[in-house]
């Protein structure tokens, strides 16, 4: 195979010089629109099998879903010199919710972790963790082309590939209450949601305050 080389002037590029703004349009919107379909869909199969099978995991995970939805919506941002404060807003606003899901996670993870009452959920319902999977695998695959120029890409990326090990040790999880009906899987694995979307969105949030909106547009020129 050999290396793509950069196109020419693609269509957009000539219909944008036409136009009185300077856009710049590389953002596959309908990149984007397939994995939020994706990830939308996986995140209702979870809501309903959270309610079938009391898994915090899967609550957990499904609201976690919801919020890249939040993440897609920066990615379809134009990134013409104009739309680059709302971007940074958006971009924002979005860790800021993230964080404010993850503390809502960690608490009620916490909170089942220590309450007596906590039963073990129904393993074969956390198997709809898969379709989460497939949709943060899709996503990664989807994203990859778009993540070789763009740092929001890059990060929507990794941050896919991780939620995809998080699940996957999830699943491992769903194993082991199967064979061992452990009552704190579930909230331990809702734990490691928490503290992961919490140290995701954190670290983001601090290179956002350390080097200002540049922190999402690096490598864009
Ligand atoms: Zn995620």
């Amino acid at each position: 195979m050999t290396p793509c080389e950069s196109p020419p002037l693609s269509r957009v590029d000539l219909v944008a010089d036409h136009s009185h703004s300077h856009a710049h349009v590389h953002v596959p919107a309908r990149t984007v629109l397939t994995a939020a379909a994706l990830t939308s869909a996986a995140a209702a199969a979870e809501v309903l099998g959270s309610w079938r099978s009391g898994s915090l995991f899967l609550t957990a995970d499904a609201v976690h879903l919801m919020a890249h939805l939040g993440i897609f919506i920066v990615l379809l941002i134009p990134t013409t010199r104009s739309h680059e404060q709302r971007e940074d807003f958006a971009a924002v606003a979005v860790l800021v919710l993230v964080t404010l899901i993850a503390v809502g996670i960690l608490i009620d993870a916490i909170q089942k972790l220590l309450s007596t009452a906590t039963e073990a959920p129904s393993p074969a319902f956390m198997l709809l963790a898969l379709l989460g999977l497939t949709a943060n695998l899709a996503t990664a695959y989807l994203f990859r082309d778009p993540a070789a120029t763009r740092w929001s890409f890059r990060a929507a990326l990794a941050h896919e590939l991780a939620d995809a090990t998080v699940t996957i040790i999830a699943l491992g999880g769903a194993v082991a209450i199967a064979l061992f009906a452990w009552r704190w899987v579930d909230p331990a694995l809702t734990l490691v949601v928490g503290v992961w979307l919490v140290v995701w969105a954190g670290r983001l949030l601090r290179r956002r305050a350390l080097i200002g909106s540049r922190a999402w547009v690096l490598e864009k020129e």
